[in-house]
């Protein structure tokens, strides 16, 4: 089997199921405990705590954990209706945003949904002439997870700062794949999922750079500084903090071995299929990340043809996936809907070899011709 989805999740490293292991056995304590098998428990959370916070230049203070990407931004969201009537987001966020968004308008919450460009850039000065004395958040994801566009997150940042406006950034595709820095950036709050960069499904956390303005979002216990009640996911947060440790580490060559791929598959599909068109930003996108509209044919029927030769792609998110709408994503950079059908998504890591490249290539050439006489 060949993987080519990892925008929709990443193959949890070996490394990382070692680390899990022992919470899972032995070391069974409850975090809150005082004995010694608790205090391991404890232990791992807090190295972990602080591991992700110099992995983005914070302090473990700052960093809570929840379930994944999904509660992080629903959580950040729902802060802010708290604290505002109006936020303002952009049209290409993940459902996790753009579904709580809805939810927070039929409570009465004004969005503000900014449009990008054909690229999938949203424009800082943009997003800034919506700004009113009611905005109380602005969130703007770092990387897309369909096309893979990097937005100018410090530029949006700064911009947010000057303006003394809550920044919160949907991180859930770059954590774990670009640099970043909150303090260089002006983050003051982020989400980012274990499962994205080879981690465990069902732990994330959530960076806020002010906490005591963080209302909490389950009470209980009092766990996570009474935030996040709940006892600890501690298996599945010693899973992250070893995919935290490697990924950290290996950055940059995994970096460069998904661009080398990336790119090779790019070009030989775009000079070896008619009528395709790469979606996204040429440079600007993240390292894994390859999106196409491709002419005559039905993305899904593809994705379908692909999976009979043991090759996993995408036809769009995975979220929105079996949905026969065409993805907001698509239609927001201005691809036309009749053309948006023909959309796939494919999002390698750097375990893919050049071998299984070339053969995804010859298997989409054929198919791409065989959808096309039909
Ligand atoms: N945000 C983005 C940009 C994503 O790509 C995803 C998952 O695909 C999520 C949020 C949701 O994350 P999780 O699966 O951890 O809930």
């Amino acid at each position: 089997m060949i993987y080519l989805d990892n925008a929709a999740t990443t193959k949890i490293s070996s490394e990382a199921v070692k680390a899990m292991e022992p919470y899972l056995n032995d070391m069974y304590g409850n975090p809150s405990g005082i004995y010694n098998l608790a205090k391991a428990s404890k232990e791992i959370v807090e190295e972990t705590r602080q591991n992700i916070a110099d992995a983005i230049h914070a302090r473990p203070e700052n960093i809570f954990f929840t379930s994944g990407g999904t509660e992080s931004d629903n959580w950040v969201l729902e802060n802010a209706k708290q604290r505002g009537n109006h936020i303002i987001t952009t049209q290409i966020e993940h459902h996790a945003i753009l579904n709580k968004c809805k939810e927070l308008e039929t409570a009465g919450a004004e969005i503000t949904y900014v449009n990008v460009d054909r690229t999938g850039i949203v424009n800082p000065y943009e997003i800034e002439n919506f700004i009113c004395k009611d905005t109380s958040l602005i969130s703007v994801m770092f990387a897309n997870n369909e096309i893979g566009t990097i937005e100018p997150v410090a530029q949006i940042g700064k911009m947010a700062h000057q303006n003394q406006i809550p920044f919160h950034t949907d991180a859930v595709q770059a954590f774990g794949h670009v640099p970043i820095d909150v303090e260089e950036m002006k983050i003051d709050m982020l989400s980012a999922s274990g499962h994205k960069f080879h981690g465990p499904k069902g732990i994330g956390f959530l960076y806020v750079r002010n906490p005591q303005e963080l209302l909490p979002l389950i009470y209980g216990g009092g766990q996570e500084k009474g935030k996040r009640s709940g006892t600890e996911n501690v298996a599945g947060i010693a899973g992250m903090n070893e995919a935290v440790k490697v990924a950290m580490k290996e950055m940059k060559a995994r970096r460069e071995k998904e661009i080398y791929l990336r790119n090779y598959l790019v070009n030989r599909v775009l000079n070896e299929i008619p009528y395709v068109r790469l979606n996204g930003h040429c440079a600007r996108r993240l390292p894994g990340n390859a999106n196409f509209t491709i002419a005559g044919i039905d993305g899904t029927s593809l994705v379908i043809l692909m999976d009979n030769d043991d090759i996993c792609i995408s036809s769009g998110s995975a979220c929105s996936a079996g949905s026969d709408k065409i993805s907001h994503v698509i239609s927001a950079i201005g691809v036309p809907e009749e053309m948006g059908y023909g959309t796939i998504r494919i999002t390698l890591c750097s375990e893919n070899t050049k071998d299984e490249i070339d053969y995804t290539i010859h298997r989409l050439k054929e198919n791409v011709k065989i959808l096309r006489r039909r």
